[in-house]
């Protein structure tokens, strides 16, 4: 009832869709470019989300509900709900485009670059202009655009639970999107009168993103999310390194239970480690809260790590 209450102001009609290349898939389905064609406003492309032919009623629920919670946010680093299709066949929910991808597949694609950073105006100037792009401000802002979406999630009651870099975007500012608010869930007073979600969510886990707390018992909440974050700054620093190495998620959880949190790479800087250790803390109430993150970082610039 509340979904189509909010959907209602973002339908769009199928024939305004114009659907292009496939950019990627995901668990309910594909994600395609498209053209959304307008009369009273410029043409424009988008990202449209297909739920796949065979998926389940409570499927096709949830997968509206990611669009209505996307709906009810508005930050410049959370990505945003343009339209959705639901008559005349399998729905479709369209977002705002980011240009680059993901940015798992945006850090991994430019490991190159730092292999040669301090010489690729030897090469050529773009592979120069390029590098900057991997600069230890080009990953500070990063990092500081993430912390800032989970401060205003924070601000609003919503606990993401699936923060990492495959689930950010980066549009053609290179501005980052928090995005995949499929895990998402506004959060509910817990016993202690803390906010927190235990989770009754089956299906995969983010294990390797997980806080101990959430590992034991289920339990998400803001400092989770912080958890993740430092995660997800192990992430860019390292351009795309797998949290963890060769660790099996089975073999994480007992290395997580057992006090242990993610190694960091032998040349992370001062910064980097001092970020971790605090997004880390055993003890979720004294994790630094994103907007402290948003501010570590304005005085601690981030740098690149070998891995
Ligand atoms: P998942 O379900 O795996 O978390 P999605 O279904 O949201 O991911 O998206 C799958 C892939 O499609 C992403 O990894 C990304 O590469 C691409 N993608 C998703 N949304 C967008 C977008 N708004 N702009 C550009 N590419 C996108």
């Amino acid at each position: 009832q509340h979904v189509a209450v909010v959907l209602a102001a973002y339908l769009v009609k199928r024939e305004a869709l114009e659907l292009r290349e496939e950019l990627g898939s995901g668990q309910f389905g594909c994600v395609r470019l498209a053209l959304l064609r307008s009369k009273s406003h410029c043409s424009r492309y988008v990202a449209a989300k297909a739920l796949r032919e065979n998926a389940a009623p409570t499927e096709e629920s949830e997968f509206l509900r990611e669009a209505c919670t996307i709906a009810s946010l508005d930050h410049e680093h959370v990505v945003r709900l343009i339209g959705v299709c639901i008559s005349d066949g399998p729905p479709l929910v369209l977002m705002e485009l980011a240009f680059f991808g993901d940015l798992l597949g945006y850090l991994r694609a430019r490991r190159h670059l730092a292999e040669g950073a301090d010489c690729a105006g030897r090469e050529s100037f773009a592979s120069y202009e390029e590098a900057a792009h991997v600069s230890s401000e080009a990953l500070t802002r990063l990092a500081r655009e993430a912390a800032a979406a989970l401060a205003y999630l924070s601000s609003r009651g919503v606990v993401h639970r699936d923060v990492r870099a495959a689930n950010c975007l980066v549009d053609a500012r290179r501005s980052l999107k928090l995005a995949d608010f499929g895990m998402a869930r506004e959060t509910v007073a817990g016993a202690d009168g803390a906010p927190e979600y235990a989770c009754r969510r089956r299906g995969m886990f983010p294990v390797l993103w997980m806080a101990p707390e959430s590992l034991a018992h289920g339990v998400f909440s803001g400092a989770t999310d912080v958890w993740a974050l430092g995660v997800l700054v192990l992430e860019l620093v390292t351009l795309g390194a797998r949290p963890y190495g060769s660790m099996s998620p089975l073999r994480v959880l007992e290395y997580v239970a057992a006090g242990g949190c993610p190694p960091l790479p032998l040349d992370a800087t001062p910064q980097t480690c001092g970020l971790a250790r605090l997004c880390w803390q055993r003890e979720a109430e004294r994790r630094p809260s994103a907007a402290e993150v948003h501010a570590y970082l304005a005085a601690r610039p981030l740098a690149l790590s070998a891995a």
